[in-house]
């Protein structure tokens, strides 16, 4: 059975878990501690390293990118992604969709996109949304991550960007299929462009899969999500990072779901329902990848 699974850890910092009941520790702590299966070779890292998770048998295959906390107060974000890690990590083999899935592709995890912003969201600010960048001769302190791709006025200016930049581009061979990048609030499930002077890229089979995401995600708890187009559907926004993946990684399926919740400090509460409902949206969102991609 080959498969791999990679994780990457973009050089988090450590943490005060002052909130989330140290959810988002307690999932890390597990992650690094249970007993993974013997095919998985894990090679576990920290806060502080990058961190691979691959089988060296395994060959290569279609690439899938989930990742979270570009924004650094979206915390459920975060913890929905890492509830979700888990069980991709602890399931193979038990759980027909992970199995599947991990037999047909290698997944790479960005938990945390954002660290020193994260970080800073914890200690300082709640509400704190961009980097720590310290903007010379401004009084603005901090860029927006998510404005930072290189399509039309996005730079690419910041390490964070660039160290995502670097490790897609550098993993070319096999293709990317997919990147979904959490956020949150609202219940959006959105896909480029955000930047409107580009074309919505409504004639493929994403809109298949947006619709049958959204039905599975609204079905779970019977709620009502907004999908399409994020220009359509929310508001214009350049350089945001699954437009990047889109256009210039030639990624064709890219989204970004707006988790639940009435604002970003939520209750933990919400947690388990995040997971429950992402996780089946993720199971609708890949049967139809897969059966668009035979
Ligand atoms: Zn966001």
């Amino acid at each position: 059975m080959y498969w791999r699974l990679l994780l990457l850890f973009v050089g988090a910092l450590a943490y005060d878990w002052k909130k989330y009941e140290g959810e988002l520790k307690k999932e890390w702590e597990r992650l690094l501690t249970r007993g993974y299966p013997e095919t998985m070779v894990y090679d576990k890292g920290d806060f502080n390293t990058l961190a691979d998770v691959i089988n060296p048998n395994g060959a290569h295959k279609n690439s899938i990118l989930w990742e979270s906390l570009v924004h650094a107060r979206e915390w459920l974000a975060g913890a929905t992604l890492m509830n979700i890690l888990d069980k991709m990590i602890t399931e193979y083999g038990t759980d027909e969709d992970v199995t599947r899935y991990l037999d047909n592709y290698d997944f790479h995890f960005i938990p945390v996109m954002n660290p020193d912003g994260y970080k800073h969201s914890w200690d300082d600010e709640r509400m704190w949304r961009k980097n720590r960048r310290n903007n010379e001769g401004s009084l603005c302190f901090g860029v927006d991550l998510n404005r930072n791709y290189d399509n039309n006025w996005g730079a690419a200016s910041e390490p964070e960007t660039q160290t995502v930049v670097d490790y897609v581009m550098g993993n070319t061979n096999p293709a990317w299929l997919v990147d979904v990048s959490m956020h949150t609030y609202g219940q959006y499930l959105l896909t480029p462009y955000g930047d409107c002077s580009l074309p919505p890229n409504w004639d493929t089979g994403l809109s298949d899969v947006v619709r049958l995401t959204c039905l599975a995600i609204e079905g779970t708890y019977n709620t009502r999500w907004d999908c399409g187009n994020s220009c359509e559907v929310l508001y214009a926004s350049s350089g945001g990072s699954v437009d990047w993946m889109m256009a210039t990684a030639g990624m064709p399926y890219t989204f970004v779901p707006e988790l639940r919740g009435n604002g970003f400090d939520v209750s933990p509460s919400l947690i388990p329902l995040s997971f429950q409902e992402m996780w089946n949206g993720l199971v609708a969102m890949m049967n139809e990848i897969m059966s668009q991609n035979p």
